[in-house]
């Protein structure tokens, strides 16, 4: 089993990154953001909660996403581990982490963080486009798609997060640093934090991941 939590501010290339390694590792990508996102396209009572935190850059409580969380993870297909993406964020989410995952006689194995400094990392959230049927992530400038507002993979149209709003990108980068920036030096104290330096080209930052990840076996 590996659990691995992956690091980064936004924008930090995290996503990018778990789609990569959910194929190349075999293990799920839980991503609370996109979990979030499909609540609100279902138009649930935890989507339309949510959107009240997701539309300003706020954290949506810890309650409700640890829970959130807590569900997912017991489905069948995190049996072998699991990529945690945008969880934890704050130091309460990571200490109901580790409950959750004591609870299967499991913890997390690694905690890769991919470092961008917050210049780079608003310029990355500025020309971010998601294709709205599989979720794959492309930029303007740094990873266009072949055919502009188009997927290349399944040919669907890309579209901005609503949240990619100029004011919404700085909030949430303030956040960060204000609640979620503090996990480093928790999984830092565990030996569990392993530095990434997400500035270079995706493939790069791919390959020094999966060695990463593939040392604490
Ligand atoms: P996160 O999930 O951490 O918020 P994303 O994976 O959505 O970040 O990436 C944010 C933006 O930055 C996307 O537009 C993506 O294409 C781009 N990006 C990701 N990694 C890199 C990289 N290493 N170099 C340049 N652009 C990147
Ligand atoms: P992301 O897709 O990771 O950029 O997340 C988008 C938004 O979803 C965030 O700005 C938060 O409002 C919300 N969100 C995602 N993950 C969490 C989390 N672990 N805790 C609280 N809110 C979250």
């Amino acid at each position: 089993m590996t659990y691995v939590v992956l690091m980064g501010g936004p924008g930090a290339g995290k996503g990018t990154q778990a789609k990569r390694l959910r194929k190349e590792l075999g293990l799920p990508q839980i991503a609370t953001g996109d979990l979030f996102r499909e609540n609100l396209r279902n138009e649930t009572e935890l989507g339309k909660l949510a959107r009240t935190y997701m539309d300003v850059g706020e954290l949506v409580p810890d309650e409700v996403t640890v829970a959130m969380v807590k569900e997912r993870l017991s489905r069948p297909d995190c049996a072998n581990g699991a990529l945690l993406d945008g969880f934890p964020r704050t130091i309460n989410q990571a200490d109901a982490l580790q409950t959750l995952l004591a609870e299967m006689c499991e913890k997390v194995h690694i905690a890769p963080y991919i470092h961008v400094n917050p210049d780079i990392l608003l310029k990355r959230l500025a020309g971010r486009w998601t294709c709205s049927d599989c979720g794959h992530v492309y930029h303007v400038l740094f990873n266009p798609p072949q055919q502009a507002g188009i997927c290349d993979i399944d040919g669907s149209p890309l579209y901005q997060r609503v949240d990619d709003t100029e004011a919404t990108q700085k909030r949430r980068i303030e956040v960060y640093f204000e609640q979620t920036a503090p996990l480093l030096d928790y999984y830092r104290d565990k030996e569990l934090l392993v530095e990434i330096n997400g500035e270079q080209s995706i493939e790069q930052v791919h390959e020094d991941l999966v060695q990463a990840i593939r040392n604490t076996d």
